[in-house]
């Protein structure tokens, strides 16, 4: 006999920890019986992902084709990995906040398109060769492991979705993702998070090729959402699955994040580097190869940040952007 993998969050609405093959381990995955049965994330497409859905589906009496909607929190492999699947096994729509559907979920389906693009942007900032070459395997294990959805619903912020009874507004959280989407119950003071705040990690807040160009300005602007919002509790995309003590947190990362303005600003200002050479005074700690590259987007995001504000400046020299005072 094994224990229920269900938290039950609010009425008909439950969360289940899917697994995941990264340091997070497990993703949130809500599933609501009230009707229409609702997926919220879907975790990436693994057998032990499959597995943990079914069972958690099968403990509220429900199958893959009784699933009649999916709303993605952002297209992010570990929330949108399995969306196709359950879209063929179900017939159920998809449904991504229209910003997300342009700038995130597209590149799921153009994705051949897209690497080129990738490699450059990264190769633009100052990723070294041995690091490039892994990029391009790394990117298509993880495509691989993504069925994107044939149809996509937009959702808009300030729409009202019906969920577990009730009703929930559709919130606009960039920063972690350009179209990353919140759903609001103002009743219960309940927040559905996703990745745009965590109770134990940082999000990751990198600037990446074909995104918004300011995700650290869209991310401090989150934040200040997030702490007038002052939900009670908020379903959370990994460590949760809930949490409380947001407001409190999102001030906590936003002193992080000027933290390491005020750090990029210092070292850009003493000597003029690339945003590679930036990330490795930012973490020197031993990074794979993968943490390295998310260094890398979350220290150029921090360094176009201050390039905008117009604090710093940029200059092409010896086939990348070296950022200086
Ligand atoms: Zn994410
Ligand atoms: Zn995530």
């Amino acid at each position: 006999m094994t224990v229920s993998a269900l938290t039950r969050v609010h009425g008909t609405l439950h969360a289940l920890q899917v697994p995941i093959p990264y340091p997070m381990k497990t993703v949130t995955v809500l599933i609501d019986t009230a009707g229409p049965v609702t997926l919220i994330d879907t975790a990436l497409d693994t057998p032990e992902a499959r597995g943990a859905i079914e069972g958690g589906l099968a403990e509220l009496g429900l199958h893959w084709p009784d699933v009649e909607r999916v709303i993605i929190t952002h297209h992010h492999p570990d929330h949108y990995g399995l969306a196709g699947l359950v879209e063929e096994r179900s017939g159920a729509a998809v449904q991504l906040l229209d910003v997300e559907i342009g700038r995130g979920e597209r590149y799921w389906h153009l994705w051949e398109d897209w690497l080129p693009g990738h490699v450059k942007h990264m190769q633009d900032h100052g990723l070294p060769p041995e690091l490039l070459a892994t990029l391009e395997h790394d990117s298509r294990r993880t495509r691989d492991r993504v069925q994107p959805a044939a149809r996509v619903q937009p959702l808009r912020e300030g729409q009202l979705v019906p969920l577990a009874g009730g009703e929930w507004e559709v919130l606009w959280l960039p920063g972690h993702a350009d179209g990353h989407l919140g759903l609001w119950n103002a009743e219960e003071s309940l927040l559905i998070a996703g990745d745009a705040i965590l109770p134990r990690i940082s999000p990751n807040i990198g600037l990446y090729a074909y995104t918004r160009p300011d995700p650290l300005g869209d991310y401090l602007q989150t934040l200040g959402k997030l702490e007038a919002l002052n939900p009670a509790r908020a379903v959370v995309g990994h460590h949760g699955p809930l949490m409380t003590g947001v407001q409190a947190r999102a001030r906590e990362l936003r002193g992080h994040h000027h933290e390491r303005l005020d750090f990029v600003r210092a070292e850009a200002g003493r000597e003029a580097r690339s945003a590679y050479a930036l990330s490795l005074a930012m973490f020197p700690r031993d990074l794979n190869t993968a943490g390295r590259r998310f260094a890398l987007a979350e220290t150029l995001a921090h360094a176009e940040h201050l390039r905008l504000l117009g604090q710093l400046a940029r200059t092409w020299q010896e086939g990348a952007w070296v950022y200086h005072g």
